[in-house]
């Protein structure tokens, strides 16, 4: 382990922290403990991190700002590379050309303030660029596959290569970077001209909805299920009777059923067993099996 330590070492513009807990950087508020917690400022350092532990035998995971993730308890005994420090952003002709780090909400005000228009939808998803495209997050009828144009991505053994939007088999909430261990370095977004002061609205009104439908006052990771073909979660979930339904500290929101909450220090194991009983329940009521949405990670 000290060879590997030694050898990060080495490496400019890298941070490296050890055994830290995971619940500071997920938006649920829960996860052990991180083996290494490696933060490259620049793509440079991320590419000669990449070089070094692909030789190693710990596992590795990407993390953006955590908000589609559930963190087991007991931590997770590899690498974390966290992109949260790759935050560049620049705005060329009708495209924003962002780091993967770069928060959705960053890159919606600033295609507002550049009189840009396409991305309103995400300006209130509480995710990094690269989760974003990692999941194609959508809301209100868009998705990130209406405006990616390219992605740059590293890849184990081969180094960096760039992928065009139909590369990349963009559907709902997935991209084909769930299948094939890519890191997301910089995306280039296609937007269009717009008028501000109508962007701007756009995005105060969308946010208002969310703020009137979604329990933002609690931690959570957004939707807990992706949603079936022809229904919609939060109704199933109401019919299996399960809206307030608390395990532990987890709870069926009251507010939107869709969404579990850490209403009260929750564990994860908790929140999978609170998963768990929804989806036992509402296929006993519906006949529909709900997937999860968010990812796992760790030992639970
Ligand atoms: C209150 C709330 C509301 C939400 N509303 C929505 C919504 O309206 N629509 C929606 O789609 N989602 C929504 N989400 C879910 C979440 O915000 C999105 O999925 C978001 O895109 C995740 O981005 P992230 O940076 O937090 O990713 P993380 O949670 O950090 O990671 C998610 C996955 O992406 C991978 N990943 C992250 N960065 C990279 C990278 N650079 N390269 C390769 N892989 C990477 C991770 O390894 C992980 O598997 C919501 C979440 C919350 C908490």
């Amino acid at each position: 382990m000290d060879k590997l330590f030694n050898k990060l070492n080495k490496i400019a513009d890298l941070i490296i922290k050890q055994n830290v807990p995971l619940k500071k950087y997920t938006t649920f508020k829960v996860g052990g403990p991180a083996l290494y917690f490696l933060i490259p400022e620049t793509e440079n350092s991320l590419l000669q991190l990449v070089e070094i532990i692909q030789n190693t035998n710990l596992p590795h995971f990407v993390l953006g700002k955590g908000s589609n993730i559930i963190v087991g308890d007991k931590g997770y005994n590899g690498i974390i590379i966290y992109t949260g420090h790759l935050d560049e952003i620049n705005v060329k002709n009708n495209n924003i050309i962002a780091q993967s780090g770069v928060t959705l909400k960053n890159i919606a005000e600033t295609a507002q303030k550049n009189s840009l228009t396409g991305i309103e939808f995400a300006s209130g998803i509480p995710g990094s660029l690269g989760g974003a495209i990692f999941m194609n997050a959508g809301a209100y009828g868009s998705e990130m596959s209406d405006i990616i144009q390219e992605v740059s991505a590293l890849k184990k053994n081969s180094g960096k290569l760039i992928l065009k939007k139909e590369d990349l088999n963009l559907s709902y909430r997935n991209s084909i970077f769930q299948s094939k261990e890519y890191i997301i370095t910089t995306a280039s977004l296609a937007l269009s001209k717009g008028n501000q002061n109508k962007i701007k609205e756009k995005m105060q009104k969308l946010n208002q909805k969310r703020k009137n439908n979604q329990p933002l006052e609690y931690p959570s990771a957004g939707s807990s299920f992706k949603r079936p073909k022809g229904y919609y979660t939060g109704p199933l979930i109401e019919r299996a009777n399960l809206k307030g339904y608390q395990i532990g500290g987890a709870q069926v929101s009251k507010k939107h059923a869709g969404f579990i909450i850490n209403k009260d220090e929750a564990t994860a194991k908790d929140i999978v067993r609170l998963i768990r009983k929804i989806q036992k329940e509402v296929y006993k009521t519906s006949g529909v099996k709900l997937k999860p949405e968010p990812k796992f990670l760790g030992k639970f």
